[in-house]
């Protein structure tokens, strides 16, 4: 009994404060937790959580040698569009100064468990939904509009990719300004490799015959990027719900196959798929099934560890298969900027 109404009290007690934070927060600030605009600043190593691995490397090209701590939550090689955070990654959320997450309602279940254990004045950072505004959100094969989500990959296209390094720069020079120099110069190498990616990529492409350029991918993550290289994305077998496609949908991407001429359909490492190379097999058209966009290459700490290494096995694979020449992009240098000492979960 005694018990009992220690525990009616502390809930009272809950309440109480819980209410008189909400009202002195509606008074005092106008900045909202979910927002890239920090008024904090930290005195001492910042540390960071991020979301999926390309998120988390770019992060550590921008945040290196500055002490910050950063650690991920969604494990590399795990289905990042329907990922559950685990209770026990509310303790790595709620030590967190910022949270960088990609936004464009990819991370909902880890953004709410974000806001539910936000400490005070931390903010979450969604790097994608702060250089793109909705009207520029495409929507498409395995992101229909009436779905409300919008295609998130905007990381697998390197102007894109550098905003965020830019998004991150910023964001770490206001909570650490003694290392705002730092996160600059670190920026400035990191995007200098990002260039050189996207000459790369530009050179390599130009290789492959203009009507070639097509993609069929399993896993829908190539919007941004096809829209900047100048392909054109004929398909993506994933349905929204990331379900198997139904044998009705599979007939239809069989006769779009024969249909547009492509000349290899792509899967990805993440999402094994017998559809894919069904499709394949009845097409005569090469299957590759080694895409990735999110799960990083090798283990952490290896050479191709890194969202550089990630981009460039992607496009190399992608130009190979289409019947292009890649040594523009195999020559490159794809090491990070700075020792990468982040935590990625496997
Ligand atoms: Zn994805």
């Amino acid at each position: 009994m005694k018990s009992r109404i220690v525990l009616f009290i502390s809930a009272v007690l809950v309440v109480t404060a819980g209410c008189s934070n909400t009202s002195s927060d509606a008074i005092e600030s106008d900045v909202s937790p979910v927002s890239c605009t920090s008024t904090t600043i930290i005195d001492g190593p910042v540390n960071i959580a991020t979301t999926v691995a390309p998120i988390t490397s770019i992060v550590a090209n921008i945040a290196g040698g500055s002490g910050a701590t950063i650690t991920g939550i969604v494990p590399e090689g795990t289905n990042s569009h329907t990922f559950e955070p685990k209770p026990s990654d509310a303790a790595t959320l709620e030590n967190a100064d910022v949270i960088f997450i990609n936004g464009l309602v990819l991370e909902e279940p880890t953004k709410d468990l974000a806001l539910a254990n936000l400490k005070d004045g931390a903010i979450i950072c969604e790097v994608g939904s702060a250089i793109l505004s909705p009207d520029q959100y495409i929507y498409d094969f395995s992101f229909p509009k009436d779905g409300g989500k919008p295609n998130p990959h905007l990381w697998t296209n390197p102007p894109m990719a550098k905003q965020y390094a830019e998004v991150v720069r910023d964001v770490l020079s206001r909570l650490d300004p003694a290392h705002a120099d730092l996160f600059t110069q670190n920026y400035a190498a990191f995007a200098e490799k990002i260039d050189a990616l996207d000459a790369a990529m530009i050179t390599a492409t130009a290789t492959i015959p203009e009507a070639q350029r097509k993609l069929l991918t399993y896993h829908d993550a190539y919007a941004y990027f096809s829209v900047h290289y100048g392909y054109t994305v004929i398909g993506a077998i994933q349905p929204s719900s990331f379900d198997e496609p139904t044998p009705k949908e599979i007939a239809n991407l069989i006769t779009q196959v024969r249909e547009s001429g492509v000349t290899a359909v792509f899967g990805s490492e993440v999402f094994p798929s017998p559809v894919l190379e069904q499709i394949g097999a009845e097409t005569g058209v090469r299957y590759v099934d080694v895409l990735r966009d999110d799960d990083l290459l090798g283990e952490p700490g290896g050479a191709e560890h890194s969202w550089l290494g990630l981009m460039r096995f992607d496009y190399a694979t992608m130009v190979e298969a289409l019947g292009g020449d890649a040594s523009a992009l195999k020559t490159l240098d794809v090491s990070d900027v700075v020792k990468d000492n982040a935590t990625y979960p496997q």
